[in-house]
């Protein structure tokens, strides 16, 4: 079969590799569509320590199940696997936490991802997509939509709350935009293009293309501030952000553009404003079903900028890193 390889740090080539091999729980699928993602760059600089060599990348993907040796799935049915490979027994997984097992695999890291025709996933990574949830919007709920609603969750917000989303444009961005939305938030959209704006202007309440957009967001709230900001872009933007929130609001990180980069956090705001910065891994298991489940309401439209051939998956990389593309970029192999 035809798969994307790192064959060393930096370096990749898409090649003919063998079949996978099925152990006891594992599950082999047919990709119906794998994205790209600024993790698929990260890997491919070698970014991570724990690499391994030659590795096929790719970490979000839907396929069906061809075969099965794991009794919760059978032949035929559509899935989703998580971004990595949870043993299924450590202290977190028995607790329902899977994206903090202590003993993980990561796609695309350290076993094989889905930049390819067929890849080998264990049962304990998978997720089945409901009939109503297309492919195109099912491959982007791992690490794109279910860790939107993670982060949510956890912000706890609630039906009416305001939702800034910065980097609205991006792939989490404009998908973050319609599942605010889709949960009851009002939503303040921020991007820095006026072409794109309109674009994203459909899904939202309010679009801001100010680079202080703090000041705007404060208007549009008779002063009082955001309840909720979704940070999808990283440390460019994080100070507009928390300037943001109104007191007792919290943010999201999501987005780190720029992954060396540190941000001095002056705990007398956070103190004074009583912020809460929340983190997020990658999404729980239990995340991607709930996740599924509000998408199968059709709330939320998949926004796919290009569909590439795996063979052309040089193109796919050079169209991602251009800056004038709204959502994501998929591979169809
Ligand atoms: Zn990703
Ligand atoms: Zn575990």
């Amino acid at each position: 079969m035809k798969a994307v390889v790192i064959y060393e740090r930096g370096k990749y080539e898409v090649r003919d590799v063998p079949m996978p091999r099925l152990n006891d729980g594992d599950v082999l699928i047919k990709i119906n569509y794998a994205a790209l993602c600024y993790r698929d760059l990260l890997q491919l600089a070698g970014y991570y320590p724990r690499m391994k060599y030659p590795v096929i990348l790719g970490h979000e993907a839907v396929g069906v199940v061809i075969e099965s040796r794991d009794p919760r799935f059978k032949p035929g049915d559509r899935v989703v696997p998580l971004l990595h490979e949870p043993d299924g027994t450590c202290e977190f997984c028995m607790r329902g936490l899977d994206s903090y097992c202590i003993n993980a695999l990561s796609y695309g890291e350290n076993v094989d991802g889905f930049f390819a025709e067929y890849a080998r996933v264990s049962g304990n990574a998978l997720v089945k997509v409901p009939n109503e949830v297309p492919d195109e919007l099912a491959v982007l709920v791992p690490c794109v939509i279910a860790m939107v609603y993670k982060g949510l969750k956890r912000a706890g917000l609630t039906h009416g709350e305001t939702v800034v989303v910065t980097g609205a444009s991006g792939g989490v961005g404009i998908h973050a935009v319609q599942l605010a939305k889709a949960l009851g938030a009002r939503v303040i959209a921020v991007t820095r293009s006026p072409d794109k704006a309109k674009f994203i202007r459909q899904f939202t309440d309010d679009v801001i293309t100010e680079q202080r957009f703090s000041k705007v967001v404060k208007d549009l709230t008779n002063g009082v501030g955001a309840d909720v900001v979704i940070e999808a872009v990283g440390t460019p933007t994080l100070d507009e952000s928390l300037k943001s929130l109104r007191s007792g609001g919290r943010v999201v990180v999501i987005g780190n553009v720029n992954p060396d980069e540190s941000y001095p956090l002056r705990l007398g705001y956070l103190i004074l404003k009583d912020v809460v910065v929340i983190g997020n891994v990658r999404s729980n298991r239990s995340d991607v079903a709930e996740t599924l489940r509000i998408l199968s309401r059709g709330l939320v439209r998949p926004i796919v900028a290009a569909t590439y051939p795996l063979d052309k998956f040089s193109d796919a990389l050079d169209f991602m890193r251009n800056n004038s593309r709204i959502g994501k970029v998929l591979i169809k192999p």
